[in-house]
């Protein structure tokens, strides 16, 4: 069921300016991929490709082997969780997750079974009825990460969803995160700078550099045997 993405010399550039320098990769269904690397490097950019909210200036992109370039945003399949988790605060909870749908035209019995679902699995049934003002920052990124449930895509793409909380939340989150992950089993890319969060969550690691992969594989192989230099600073190993 789950879903598989493959890059294919993906290019992007911003007017003459390439930031994105021909990147292959190959997602396996149901893999928690984490894209890690200093600021710029591309992550956000690469994940955006992805998600259809940026245009794909070289290479091809495919989902399940069929071709994405020119597929709009709304038909990939896809949700994104961003770090500014932008509820709305004069909606309740419940309304916040439903409101996506209803836009949508979803049947109410349906909205109302897709809600309950992910609050179930996010375990924030008892605040449906609250404001986003009256929850904690934790509990709103929950909530962020409900909306993206609510509209089963095949594929979830984090973009530094954790960034803005601190750091004691940021590793229960991390760990809520994972368990999403085990729950669901969809695919998932999950970005980050932050070499902890990527060790810990990741099934591949993907480590960019300048728009370039310096490294992708599993975590403890890219930390017992990095490619180079960077990778070996990056993440930690000794050298
Ligand atoms: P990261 O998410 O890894 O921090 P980004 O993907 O945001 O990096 O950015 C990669 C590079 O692309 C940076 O050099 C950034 O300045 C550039 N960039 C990103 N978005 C734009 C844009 N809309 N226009 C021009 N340059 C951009
Ligand atoms: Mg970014």
């Amino acid at each position: 069921m789950a879903t598989s993405i493959q890059l294919e010399k993906i290019v992007k550039r911003f007017g003459s300016h390439e930031v994105v320098h021909g990147i292959d990769l190959a997602i396996d269904p149901g893999e928690f991929t984490v894209f890690v690397g200093p600021s710029g490097c591309g992550k956000s950019t690469l994940l955006r490709m992805i998600a259809g909210l940026e245009e794909i200036s070289g290479g091809e992109l495919r989902i399940d082997g069929e071709r994405m370039n020119e597929v709009p945003a709304s038909k990939r399949g896809i949700a994104m969780v961003f770090q500014s988790y932008a509820l709305y605060p004069h909606m309740s909870v419940y309304k916040n997750l439903a409101f996506g749908l209803e836009t949508a035209g979803y049947k109410k019995a349906e909205i109302k079974q897709r809600v309950q679902g992910a609050a179930e699995v996010l375990q924030i049934e008892p605040l449906l009825q609250r404001r986003p003002k009256q929850l904690s920052g934790g509990q709103r990124q929950r909530v962020a990460i409900g909306r993206a449930i609510v509209r089963e895509p095949k594929i979830f793409l984090f973009d530094e969803p954790l960034s803005n909380l601190d750091a004691e939340l940021r590793v229960q989150m991390r760990v809520e995160i994972a368990r999403l992950h085990q729950t669901l089993g969809n695919t998932m890319i999950y970005v980050t700078h932050d070499q902890v969060e990527a060790m810990t969550m990741a099934s591949k690691i993907v480590v960019l550099k300048e728009g370039r992969v310096m490294q992708a594989g599993r975590p403890l192989d890219l930390y017992n045997a990095p490619a180079n230099q960077f990778v070996a600073g990056f993440i930690g190993s000794p050298k």
